[in-house]
């Protein structure tokens, strides 16, 4: 499955909108459904629009009534590892656990594993109402 997530991301990031920044950006998770969601960062003429691709594949999990997420792997376009942004931490945390896996690859074949807990400790959360 990791490896499914890690093409799926790196073919994702291929679509990626990035006119502005050039730094085009994949996602790809694995639901609690047993899919693969995958994203791409979406840039806007007005910059404060545009969306991360994790917050793409997270929409799109949604979307298709998944809940939460099993694991999630973020394709960078440099050698360098692209961590989560702060508000992605966030948004992945909504819909994974502490000890939910968080892999970063590079166009190279790198890459380093983490998890939700580490990038967000002590993150905001309410238990949600039906
Ligand atoms: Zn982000």
């Amino acid at each position: 499955m990791l490896e499914k997530l890690k093409s799926a991301a790196l073919n994702a990031q291929k679509n990626a909108y990035a006119p502005y920044s050039k730094f085009r950006v994949g996602a790809a998770l694995e639901a609690n459904d047993g899919n693969v969601y995958f994203g791409c960062n979406v840039e806007n003429a007005a910059y404060p629009l545009g969306q991360c691709a994790e917050a793409t594949a997270i929409g799109t999990m949604i979307a298709q009534g998944a809940s939460a997420i099993k694991q999630i792997v973020i394709a960078s376009p440099t050698e360098t590892f692209c961590y989560p942004c702060g508000g992605c931490r966030q948004k992945i945390a909504e819909f994974a656990e502490a000890s939910t896996p968080v892999v970063m690859i590079t166009p190279e074949g790198n890459s380093t594993e983490t998890t939700v807990g580490e990038l967000l400790p002590e993150g905001f959360t309410l238990t949600p109402q039906d």
